[in-house]
């Protein structure tokens, strides 16, 4: 209560600084601008059992309680809304993704969810049949269980596309896959050297075979035809409006450079229906200067609807093409590619630390989880420094004895809700690659939570969609929206559907450092929230998926509303 009565104080005195008469204080400050009643009201206050009803004044709440405790604040002129039993929760926020890139996915060549090659091909051929003028023919999302061993080959591109360039890159970014014609404008062959951090697979004659992983997939990915700016923006304007229309009013974007970082704010301008928390990308070797271009941008960029408060840096890979930095092997040989000795990870994370970053480190395998957490400690060790909340991303196949070490050292675990969806993919290379003693201990968020760190779920989209009700359904099941397997993969990880919610939440606006002002309804908070078609606390698990969301809110303005509401 307190804090809302000086968030009125304060607004009062700006009134009256203003040259305003003061409102008189009882009559006004109690009356809500828009009211919601009648429905079942998730706040995600720790300890407080949902109530029906919400009250909102200008861009906050006003009040949390009964229907007939929330009408006594309408007046003439208040909007009314009748929840009709509806769920309402505190605005989503995706903890991690990436917009352009997402965005993009809404309007590019797609291949998720073929699992098959003649399924990839099919969509391959018709997407270049009907864009005869590309130059070149360039998209993502390709699962590596579509190809026998995991990685695709440029024989196979060549026989869907040969004369034109072809650049495709898999569902999670880190493989290309390239083309005879595309390896040969990027002057790839036997001689090619692989780049630090990368490798160019080769055949057994020793000739790039098409897959390239990691940095050497900038061999190529540099002669693809960029997006104008102005094409970029638009893109950006049209995943944003998505992004309101699955619940969402926060995402944290996860890397950027001060070129997207100024598309990202006008495309914010124009629709201005969510709120980014920014990453910038990270410096490997931060010198003076480079710290002080990008306090610059946090500096210019600290407003609560586009706020920059941390860098992100990669420690490693990613499991299925076997760069995740792994303590032992991999079936077949290789322990990963980490792309940092501990020293170099230690000098760059410790610059950050002291500048007063919060550092995010994307660590998927064993051996880049500790690197990661080892160095956030050695950091907080030498600089005296505590509280900031730097988050390992991913943290796929963590080492239990790891777990305990973020609640000890106020690391957020910054996980993805639909990783462990156990679609062909999943079953058929991710686990056979982990083997079965890492697989047991791979995205076991209910082990996360058990250790007591602070889990913050994001979707990473475009690697899974950012629809949120899926990424609650998969994290509560642990199946796909078919139900396979049954019962779930690993079933001992499932979440509630609570625990779901809050790390969509709560967790995520502690994650950046904005759990006082969102991420759970209470008086005084913003007032962002969602209205969903059902209520996931009642309804069976294997209904979440059919959810839709209804209504979403932010700062008290409608960013998103269903035709049928
Ligand atoms: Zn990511």
């Amino acid at each position: 209560m307190s804090r809302h009565v000086t968030i009125l104080a304060a607004a009062a005195l700006a009134a009256a600084l203003a040259g305003e008469a003061a409102p008189p204080k009882e009559a006004k400050a109690s009356q809500a601008d828009r009211i919601f009643v009648n429905g079942r009201v998730w706040t995600g206050e720790p300890r407080r059992a949902p109530v029906e009803a919400l009250a909102v004044r200008g861009t906050r709440v006003l009040a949390v309680g009964t229907s007939a405790e929330i009408r006594r604040h309408a007046v003439k002129g208040t909007d009314v809304v009748d929840l009709k039993g509806r769920l309402l929760v505190p605005g989503f926020i995706d903890g991690h993704l990436h917009l352009l890139g997402g965005s993009l996915s809404l309007e590019e060549l797609r291949l998720d969810d073929a699992f098959t090659f003649g399924a990839l091909s099919g969509r391959i051929r018709d997407w270049a049949t009907a864009h005869p003028d590309a130059r070149w023919v360039t998209g993502g999302g390709w699962a590596y269980a579509a190809f026998p061993g995991g990685l695709p080959s440029r024989a196979q591109l060549d026989a869907i596309v040969a004369e034109r360039p072809a650049w495709l890159v898999s569902y999670d970014g880190h493989t290309g896959w390239a083309n005879s014609t595309a390896l040969r404008l990027a002057g790839v062959t036997r001689e090619t050297q692989d780049p630090p951090g990368g490798a160019i697979v080769r055949d057994e004659k020793g000739e790039p075979a098409g897959a390239l992983k990691e940095s050497a997939m900038d061999l190529v990915e540099r002669l693809v035809p960029k997006l104008l700016p102005h094409e970029k923006e638009r893109v950006l304007k049209n995943g944003i409006a998505q992004a309101a229309a699955w619940g969402l009013t926060g995402v944290h974007q996860a890397g950027i450079d001060a070129e997207e970082l100024e598309l990202l704010r006008s495309a914010l301008e124009a629709v201005p229906r969510l709120r980014v928390y920014v990453a910038l990308d990270m410096d490997r070797d931060p010198t003076p200067e480079s710290l002080a271009r990008q306090e610059e941008l946090r500096r210019r960029f600290s407003g609560d609807r586009l706020r920059v408060g941390a860098v992100k840096g990669y420690v490693d890979g990613v499991v299925e093409a076997k760069t995740a930095a792994m303590f032992e092997p991999y079936p077949g040989g290789g322990t990963g590619l980490p792309n940092w000795t501990q020293e170099e990870l230690d000098r760059a994370v410790a610059a950050y630390d002291k500048a007063g970053w919060q550092v995010m480190l994307h660590a998927i395998g064993d051996r880049g989880i500790d690197m990661a957490l080892t160095a956030f400690e050695r950091a907080a060790r030498a600089n005296g420094t505590s509280g900031r909340r730097h988050r390992v991303e991913h943290i796929e196949v963590p080492r239990p004895a790891d777990l305990p070490r973020f609640k000890a050292d106020g690391v957020v675990a910054s996980t993805q809700a639909m990783f462990p969806y156990p679609n062909q993919n999943h079953l058929g290379v991710y686990v056979p690659t982990l083997g079965p003693e890492r697989a047991r201990r791979a995205l076991a968020f209910k082990a996360i939570d058990d250790a007591g760190a602070v889990q913050s779920f994001g979707s990473d989209w475009p690697v899974f969609t950012a629809e949120v009700v899926r990424g609650i359904a998969c994290a509560v099941t642990r199946t796909t929206v078919e139900g396979t397997p049954p019962g779930g993969w690993e079933p001992s990880q499932r979440l509630s559907v609570e625990a779901a919610l809050r790390h969509f939440t709560r967790d995520a606006a502690f994650a950046e450092h904005a759990e006082e002002e969102k991420g759970t309804l209470a008086v005084g908070k913003l007032a962002d929230f969602a209205v969903l078609s059902q209520d996931l606390l009642a309804i069976p698990p294997e209904r979440i998926k059919d959810t839709k969301v209804l209504l979403t809110v932010l700062g008290g303005q409608d960013t998103w509303r269903a035709k049928e509401f």
